[in-house]
């Protein structure tokens, strides 16, 4: 897991000890064990690892937070201010066992929470170290941080948005009959990285039936004339917050003679799930904006998920905007609106915005036209 060349200097050192401070605030007196994957990045920085050998943030309810990493990937970590954060860090060698050691620090707590990325490699070991202690996800308390950004993620998110446009304004010079799926995908991924992504995550060119599976991803479809195209892309910026954008094109006039009248019902609950996000509204009612006018003519049952969920330095994190979350928007809150309508063995179409919660209503992130793009 040695991505750490392409990227981006962590965020500065007060930043990093604000969020140390608040999850502490956060988890009271549950201990906490963060190993690496995007929890670990948020609280530290750019963090590497490897997989078998357990590296961990651990943060006992008293005491200094703690990095217990192998030896010979301490090197890795020396670029990180982990002096200035107050973090000690606590090397282990082969043959050593560095869950004793987390126990060890965690002592007497009752209750420790894991990071939710951490493997069942280690979440095993680590419970056989704490048996006295009740074992809960992390994620519930790390995400009451995540799902609030400031101003430099809104920013690095805007950043990633502006990429991501750049790539779907140049969908034409690749997006033509006559080429497979396969070979759109691949220079639509050469371009992700162009424009300025560390990598391409996820690249979906869901021509014609394909596009009624919403996750469908590449295939060795050939593009043809009338078909209606789904192109779904994104990754992570270097800095490490990611984008996600959908626009549905069409290769010349649609072939299916519902696209035209179907097309604007999903453009018409996109821009309203969009306009109805604002402070205090909640995550479903953002869902329902879009799912009420697409059900109202009959389509409901044809858009099979939920309508958007939250992006940074996951593309898929909190808050989701689904059906039973009650949760009340608030300033600084990011996520996508992308409501889809699918034609199972026909066609299907999505268009996705990712939008910042703002003081007083919503500022969207990708502006390309929303309309049915012909190419
Ligand atoms: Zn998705
Ligand atoms: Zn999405
Ligand atoms: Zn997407």
């Amino acid at each position: 897991m040695s991505r750490r060349n392409r990227q981006a200097p962590a965020p500065d050192a007060a930043v990093l000890r604000r969020r140390l401070e608040r999850v502490r605030e956060a988890a009271g007196t549950t201990g906490l064990v963060v190993s690496p994957g995007s929890d670990l990045t948020y609280l530290l920085g750019r963090v590497g690892g490897s997989h078998e050998r357990l590296t961990a943030l651990v943060l006992p309810v008293e005491g200094p937070p703690t990095l217990i990493v192998p030896e010979l990937e301490s090197p890795g970590f020396a670029d990180l201010p982990l002096a200035e954060l107050g973090v000690v860090v606590r090397t282990w060698v082969d043959g050593e066992d560095p869950y004793a050691a987390v126990a060890h620090l965690l002592g007497a707590a009752e209750r420790v929470a894991v990071s939710d990325a951490t493997p069942a490699l280690h979440l095993l070991p680590l419970r056989d170290a704490l048996p006295d202690a009740e074992q809960v996800l992390a994620g519930p308390i790390v995400r009451e941080l995540r799902m609030r950004k400031d101003a430099a993620e809104i920013e690095a998110l805007r950043a990633a948005g502006a990429a991501i446009d750049r790539v779907h304004a140049r969908m034409g010079e690749w997006l033509r009959t006559g080429r497979t799926e396969d070979e759109v995908g691949a220079d639509i991924a050469a371009a992700i990285v162009e424009e300025g992504h560390a990598r391409a995550d996820f690249v979906i060119v869901g021509s014609g039936p394909n596009g009624a599976s919403p996750h469908h991803s590449l295939s060795a479809r050939v593009i043809e004339e009338g078909d209606v195209v789904v192109i779904d892309i994104g990754g992570p910026t270097p800095d490490g917050y990611c984008s996600d954008s959908t626009r549905t094109y069409s290769m010349g006039e649609p072939r299916d003679p519902d696209v035209i009248a179907t097309y604007a019902v999903l453009q018409e609950a996109q821009a309203a799930a969009v306009s109805g996000v604002r402070p205090g509204v909640t995550a479903e009612s953002v869902d329902a904006a879009a799912r009420d006018i697409i059900a109202a003519t009959g389509l409901g049952d044809r858009f099979i998920h939920r309508t958007g969920h939250g992006i940074g330095l996951d593309v898929h994190e909190e808050p989701y905007i689904v059906t039973g979350n009650t949760l009340l928007l608030e300033a600084g809150m990011v996520f996508s609106v992308e409501p889809g309508i699918y034609v199972p063995g026909r066609w299907g179409a999505r268009i996705e915005d990712i939008v910042v919660v703002t003081d007083d209503g919503v500022d969207p992130l990708n502006h390309r036209p929303h309309d049915l793009l012909r190419l």
